[in-house]
Formats: C-alpha cells, structure tokens, sequence
C-alpha cells in the first residue's frame, strides 16, 4: 500500500476526483499533513468520516521508526530510520548560523560505486518512493517542532544517486515545496549528482529553481574515472557541456563539491586542471573535508594541506568556499551509520 506522503499535490487532486469527491479537498488533506503535521487521518477534524475511512483503506500514514539517533558535539543528528520493509536509510539534520538543514538519502545504497564512498560498500537495495523522501524531511521537522524550529534547507546529498531515482526525488521536492506542503522555498533546496549527464540535461528542461551541486572531486579524467565509475560513462567534457546546457536556462551558480583526499587529487597539478576547467563558468568549488571510512584507503588532509589547497585555488581566481567539518564524531561519512549497522 501507498504512503500518503507519496502524493503530490495534483495526484491527490486527481485521487479525490476519481473518487467522486472535490479537488479542493486536497488542499484541506495537505494542511493536515504538512502543516499540522498530524499523524493520523482521524485528527483531520474538518474532514468527512467517511473521506477519513477511505484514506485509511486506501494509504499508510505513519512514521519511521527510529532505530538509532547520534548526536555530535556540534549540534548535527544522524537519524537511522527503518522502512516499513525492514530496510534502513540515514537522515542527518545538521545546524549552521543561518538554520537547520536535512541531508537526505534517495536511495536504499547506492550503484554508483565512488571509491571513497561508505554508501557503495553496499549496493542499491531499492529507490525509495517519493513518500519516503518526503518523510525523512518530515520527520526531521517533527523533531523540531518540540524545539519550535523550522527547517531551513534541504540537501539531497544523503545516500544514493538522486539522477538516478529521478522520477520520485522530483515528486518528493515538489510536496516539500508545494505552497500547501512543506513550504520549503526551491532555492534552499540543493540536488547533488555524481554528473549523469542525460538526467542533467533533463533537468535544466525542467526549469525549476532548486540548486545543483556536482560532485566534481578531480578535473582530469584519468583521475575522475578511478575515483567515480560513472566518469567512465560520462567523462568530464560531456559533463561540462551539459552544464553548459543547463546555464543556458537557469543562470544560477552551480556548485562543484570537490573532496581533498590527502596525496590524490590537492597537488598544484589538480588545482591547474580545476582552473582550466572551472575557466570562465559561472561556477564555484565547494572543498570538502574527507571524513576517512575504515574500509577504503583514502585518507583526509590535515587542516594545513586544506588550507594550502584553498589557497591554490584562490590564486588562480577560483571562488572557493570550505565546508565545515560536521559530525565527525558520529560516523559522519556518507553511508558510515548504515553500513556500521548492516555489515556488523
Ligand atoms: N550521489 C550524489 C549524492 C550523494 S553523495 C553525489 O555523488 O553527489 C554526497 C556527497 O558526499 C558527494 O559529494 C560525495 O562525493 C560526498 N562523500 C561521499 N563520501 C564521503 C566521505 N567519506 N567524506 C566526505 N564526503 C563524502
């Protein structure tokens, strides 16, 4: 059976009709979802008993269960959630000056198989539904709301490749978005994608306003195609010209996340080939701490070659930023808590 959550808001229009019922409904049936946040159909007091029990026929409404909550030094909480199927997703809520933001998992694992990464250690199980996206997001907004705090951002950066569970990752923004949903404005809303570039192009036909993120994490192919398979499909000039393409539609920023991996990919040689291929793109380079993962031999930079890389970028007129290190204490690593769990 279907999660509620997993309507957008024309689906439940469309659900309502095809039941003899008014559209208008819908609007009704997502202030009490996404607004009230309540947590079961008969709280819906405005709604009809007999419309109450035929949302209980027809979909589920409830919440993960929460199998394990790590909380950090600074503030950042990693959510393991168990599906109704028995499988496990990680949801991480981190705290930053300007708000609260939700990192996201699209997928159940993930194909994509980046060498430093803790979420290919296990393969894609199953997309998730767009119900499941949404209420990740939810949940992590209930959890506020004892708090009374709002959600500012979300980012899907969490496990798995949203280009590839395009269809249902597009679905769950738009209720997160939705006027009547979560009301979560699309420009603080970030997609990250290892660069499948048919599913770029894709989506700068949408014409929608989310931010994208590129996880670039080398500007030449022979090191960009051992570290990321997917390079091997899509090598970094095809990438770049459908982000070309998408610039044509959307002139906003785009964000290339670039990981320092200490010894790989932060000698002048990586920032030369950044600068050649950064040139003249409006386009900036988020640097990313490493967090190390016990499986694989990758290991992080210390503060100073951070430093000293950003500061190669900066000479060669590269915009730059530094993410801040968040979690470090809880198995922060993309994927880490899950796979903890799941290779035990
Ligand atoms: N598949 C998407 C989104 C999930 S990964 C993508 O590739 O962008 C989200 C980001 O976390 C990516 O930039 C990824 O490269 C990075 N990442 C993966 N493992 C990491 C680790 N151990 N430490 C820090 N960042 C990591």
């Amino acid at each position: 059976m279907k999660l509620i959550y997993d309507l957008s808001f024309e689906d439940l229009e469309n659900y309502l009709i095809e039941n003899g019922l008014k559209a208008f409904r819908a609007k009704q049936i997502f202030k009490w979802l996404y607004e009230k946040r309540i947590d079961s159909f008969e709280q819906m007091s405005d709604i009809s008993n007999s419309l109450k029990e035929q949302l209980n026929r027809d979909f589920i409404i409830n919440e993960f269960e929460v199998v394990k909550r790590q909380e950090s030094k600074d503030g950042t909480i990693k959510f393991l959630f168990k599906l109704n199927d028995g499988a496990l997703i990680e949801t991480v809520l981190m705290v930053f000056d300007y708000g609260y933001s939700a990192c996201i998992s699209s997928e159940v694992g993930c194909n994509m198989g980046c060498k430093f990464c803790a979420s290919g250690l296990l393969k894609k199980q199953r997309d998730l539904t767009a119900g499941e996206i949404v209420l990740q997001v939810l949940s992590l907004q209930k959890y506020l709301d004892t708090k009374d705090k709002r959600l500012d951002n979300i980012v899907v950066m969490g496990t798995g490749e949203p280009f590839d569970n395009y269809d249902n990752v597009l679905k769950a923004l738009s209720i997160i978005n939705s006027p009547y949903g979560l009301q979560i404005g699309a420009r603080h809303i970030s997609i990250s994608t290892c660069g499948i570039v048919p599913m770029i192009r894709k989506f700068a036909n949408e014409k929608v306003q989310y931010n994208l993120a590129v996880s670039l994490h080398a500007a030449n192919d022979l090191l960009r195609s051992e570290l990321m398979p997917i390079n091997k499909a899509y090598n970094l000039e095809s990438l770049m010209d459908a982000l070309s393409y998408y610039s044509e539609f959307n002139n906003r920023r785009i964000t290339f996340e670039y990981l320092l991996i200490a010894g790989l990919n932060n000698h002048e040689k990586d920032a030369d080939d950044l600068a050649r291929y950064l040139k003249g793109k409006n386009a900036y380079i988020n640097l990313i701490p490493y967090n190390e993962v016990k499986e694989n031999p990758y290991r992080s930079t210390s503060d100073e070659e951070t430093l000293a890389f950003y500061d190669m970028l900066k000479k060669r007129g590269i915009a730059v930023t530094l993410r801040q290190k968040r979690g470090t204490d809880i198995d922060a690593a993309c994927g880490q808590l899950r796979a903890k769990e799941m290779i035990k």
